[in-house]
């Protein structure tokens, strides 16, 4: 198919929509049919993967096409160098009007607000879901309303007064599905049905390293008061309850979905009514994925499949064709230089990851597809989820995680207090990741090839093992 003119691009992000939230992933537990549309008019990525599961830091990997230890963005706390060249910034040189509306999340204040967008409008950090304070070049102001509506509003109206025949890219970046899950009163009545539990709800973790254990993630214990919004029912036992606060977060946060997917739908019709669908790229996909009762959790940061695994979709219908599934693994990090191809816009050079355009439009000069790739979460000091630092790598079939456990922040911890952990999962045997292998006899070689695996993916990105990785791989 010819590309007689360059596409527009319009990225919509949410954060922390699970794939296994959204319709076109085969959900039981909801329905997005606008979502889903996309799907239909163009791909579904099965294997796409956050870098590193958590919001900040997803959002750099994606806009420079960069990991964490490049793009200096590696936890909450380390805002972004705004003026490192990104995806859009590429575009921008090459023509492109560029805008990004919504949460930026990377840091605020000189040098790190938003560079390269000839507009930029956006929530402060993690941002409000009701009457939303927005901050762009005009300082701060409020706007009375729901997030989603108004992101969305402020994008299109955006677009609307651009000059005609000019390509633009715009970042519909919202804040819902986050916590604290507050949805909008249209939506306050959906999904009052028992929503279906995981299989794995009650995982008691026994064949895991000490780390999934301190985690304090669980619905049944680590939810507040704000999550809930109403106090239990008294006299539940134990599992009575952690059933009861799974119905009430799993609620919350698909309305705050189903807002998501009626807006994702006014972008479409929108594309639709001024011509310019099959000119567009248009992409949904969100900073990570989530555990909806996986486990028994809420929220993200584990290598775990739940957690990393993010919704892909992709239309460009001028350039490839519909009704396409790609099942390769792809990355957050591949998303800029993908973008810039599908444009016929220069990646910079600095860009990592691998260009994965071909792989929907047939180009047999295409890179190959990645066998795996490498994963590390950093934020060791977290004294609110306690999730612990690890690293590891992901082929299509073995995961090896390696919890280094260094300075975990907690009282009476410091820098390795715990040794250092091996996780190890054959995904092909055990997709749910109930069964650690990693001291399993029948997989010392598989141990032995994947750690191998690891060191060499973590060099090739430019990536050191953590100090005490020699003491345990001895
Ligand atoms: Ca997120």
């Amino acid at each position: 198919m010819s590309q007689a003119r360059r596409p527009n691009v319009v990225m919509i992000l949410t954060d922390d929509h699970a794939a296994h939230a959204v319709g076109a992933y085969g959900s039981v537990v909801n329905s997005t049919p606008r979502i889903d549309e996309i799907a239909a008019e163009g791909w579904r990525f099965d294997n796409c993967f956050a870098t590193n599961s958590l919001c900040s830091p997803s959002r750099a990997s994606i806009i420079t096409g960069t990991y964490g230890h490049v793009n200096g963005v590696t936890t909450l706390e380390t805002p972004i160098d705004a003026s490192q060249p990104t995806f859009v910034s590429q575009l921008r040189e090459a023509g492109y009007r560029t805008a990004i509306v919504g949460k930026w999340h990377m840091g605020d204040g000189e040098g790190h607000d938003p560079q390269g967008f000839d507009y930029w409008d956006v929530l402060i950090e993690q941002g409000e879901y009701h009457d939303p304070t927005f901050l762009s070049v005009d300082g701060l102001r409020t706007e009375r309303g729901y997030a989603t509506e108004i992101i969305t509003d402020l994008a299109l109206n955006w677009v609307e007064q651009l000059e005609p025949d000019v390509p633009w890219c715009v970042l519909i970046f919202h804040k819902a599905p986050h916590r604290p899950w507050q949805p909008d009163a249209k939506h306050a009545e959906m999904y009052s049905e028992p929503i279906p539990v995981p299989a794995t709800f009650t995982d008691d973790y026994s064949t895991r390293t000490s780390s999934a254990r301190r985690a304090a993630m669980r619905i049944a214990e680590h939810l507040n008061a704000d999550d809930l919004k109403v106090d239990p029912p008294a006299g539940l036992d134990y599992e009575a309850e952690a059933l009861w606060k799974y119905q009430r977060y799993m609620e919350d946060y698909l309305r705050c979905v189903a807002s998501v997917d009626d807006n994702v739908g006014r972008v479409i019709d929108w594309l639709r009514e001024r011509g310019d669908f099959d000119d567009t790229l248009l992409m949904y996909s969100s900073d990570q994925g989530f555990f909806l009762g996986d486990h028994g959790w809420f929220d993200k940061r584990f290598m775990y499949e739940e957690s990393i695994r993010m919704p892909l979709l992709m239309s460009y219908p001028r350039a490839a064709a519909p009704g396409g599934v790609a099942t390769g693994i792809v990355t957050n990090v591949d998303f800029a230089r993908t973008i810039l191809e599908a444009a016929g816009v220069p990646a910079h050079p600095r860009m990592q990851g691998r260009s994965f355009w071909s792989d929907v439009t047939n180009a047999v000069d295409g890179e190959p597809p990645a066998e795996g790739f490498y994963y590390r979460y950093w934020e060791h000091d977290d004294v609110f989820h306690k999730a612990p630092a690890h690293y590891g790598y992901r082929s299509s079939r073995y995961k090896l995680i390696y919890f280094y456990n260094d300075g975990l922040g907690l009282p009476g911890t410091g820098p390795f207090a715990y040794a250092g952990e091996w996780e190890l999962y054959d995904l092909e045997r055990d997709p749910d990741e109930l069964h650690n292998v990693a001291h399993d006899p029948d997989y010392a070689e598989v141990f032995a090839e994947m750690q191998v695996k690891l060191s060499r993916a973590q060099a090739d990105v430019g990536d050191a093992p953590h100090a005490n990785q020699a003491a345990v791989t001895a």
